[in-house]
This record gives structure tokens, C-alpha cells and sequence, in this order.
């Protein structure tokens, strides 16, 4: 952590954007009805997609296969136009059939809670274990995707060159209480005024705690 930065400016900013910002679209999903099945089919499904369509899409698909068993017997051809708006959306028909299966036959059925059983899934990488931990299971994680990264070294909390360095570096410097609303709200603050190009200063929440680090005046 640059030596500047104290946790209390950490903890500003979190709170900060707390008052900020709703749940996103995927917290709202799960929050519905906590399931680490479909946080997880979802976050899979989210990948390089919208959070509304994401939304609309995980829906359909749950209505029509609501366990691990029925998706794993599910054929490509009935998932495919459930998930369609989704980007890669063929990829991950094959994707999330290839993960249920492994539910069942690797692990009785259930979605597994350690970082590491989860990444053995396929298509399944620490961002989005990181989600299942924090959204399905609501287990202390930090999922980086490219917004947190952003922000965070934008802040000045660190100075980091990948998302792997800054899991590691925000797991030291945020207090462990705020590790679940991490994810949720540095994407929301990407998405509306943090955005990676053209970085809405004037209108954020958090400026006064921010180093706007390689951010041009
Ligand atoms: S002040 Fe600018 S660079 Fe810093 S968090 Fe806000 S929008 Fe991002």
C-alpha cells in the first residue's frame, strides 16, 4: 500500500459508496435466493455480458433447470435459446452443462466452497469463485475484475499490474468486514462514474480520498 493511504481513507471510500450504490444486478439474483448453484451458473453467464441481459438470461434458464441434476441432463439445443442474448452464448451452454455435471458426479450434487475446488471447475477462474464465495455463500473473498483493479490503483491504494497482485494486496489492506462489498461496489462506481475511459471526477462521491492515479487532468 502506498504509504499514504490509511485504512480509515479505505474505509471512507467504502462507506462512501456504500450510501452510493444498490446491489448490482448479479447481487440482486442471488440475493433473492441465495444459491451458490445459481450465483454460480449466473457468474458464468455474466462473463463479458450486461448485467440486465445476464439477469434476464439466468432466469429463464432457472425456471427451466433448477439443480445441478436437471441441468446436467439438459441438451445444448434447450439451453441455447434460454441463453442466447448472452455473449459467447454457445461456449457457455457447453461451459455450464460441462460444470453441473462435475457437481454431481465430483461433488454429490453441491457447489463446493473452498477457492480451490472451484477453480477446478471449467471456465471457472478466481473472479468468479471469488463471486460464488462472496454472493452464493456469503464467505469473506474479493473478486477482481477489471474495474476493481482500475479503481483500486486509481485510488492509490495500491500500485498493481494485475488483478491476481490486487486480490493479494486489497486481502492486506481492507479490513476483513468490508471484503464482501468490495466487488459490488467499485464495479458499480466502474460502471456509472469511475468509467475506464473518461473517469467522471467531477461527480464522485470519493474524490477527496482519491489519487487519481494515472488519471490525465
Ligand atoms: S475521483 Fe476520479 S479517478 Fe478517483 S475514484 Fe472518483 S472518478 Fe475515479
Amino acid at each position: 500500500m502506498p504509504r499514504s493511504v490509511s485504512r480509515n481513507s479505505i474505509v471512507s471510500v467504502l462507506r462512501a459508496l456504500g450510501r452510493t450504490y444498490d446491489w448490482t444486478a448479479l447481487n440482486r439474483l442471488s440475493e433473492k435466493r441465495r444459491s451458490p448453484f445459481r450465483t454460480l451458473i449466473a457468474t458464468i453467464l455474466s462473463q463479458r455480458t450486461r448485467d440486465e441481459i445476464t439477469y434476464e438470461a439466468a432466469r429463464r434458464l432457472f425456471a427451466r433447470f433448477r439443480t445441478p441434476e436437471k441441468l446436467a441432463r439438459a441438451r445444448k439445443s434447450e439451453i441455447l435459446p434460454l441463453i442466447r442474448a448472452c455473449g459467447f452464448y454457445r461456449v457457455k451452454a457447453d461451459t455450464i452443462r460441462r460444470v453441473a455435471r462435475l457437481l454431481v458426479e465430483r461433488h454429490g450434487g453441491r457447489v463446493p466452497e473452498t477457492m480451490d475446488e472451484l477453480t477446478a471447475l471449467p471456465g471457472v477462474g478466481r473472479k468468479t469463485a471469488g463471486c460464488v464465495l462472496v454472493y452464493g455463500f456469503a464467505k469473506d473473498a474479493i473478486p477482481v475484475d477489471t474495474h476493481v483493479h482500475r479503481i483500486s490503483n486509481r485510488l492509490g491504494w495500491l500500485r498493481t499490474k494485475t488483478p491476481g497482485e490486487t486480490e493479494i494486496t486489497l486481502q492486506k489492506i481492507v479490513p476483513r468486514r468490508f471484503w464482501q462489498r468490495v466487488n459490488d461496489l467499485l464495479v458499480s462506481h466502474g460502471r456509472t462514474v469511475c468509467r475506464p475511459i473518461g473517469p467522471r471526477c467531477g461527480a464522485c462521491s470519493v474524490e477527496r480520498w482519491c489519487a487519481k492515479a494515472g488519471v490525465g487532468n
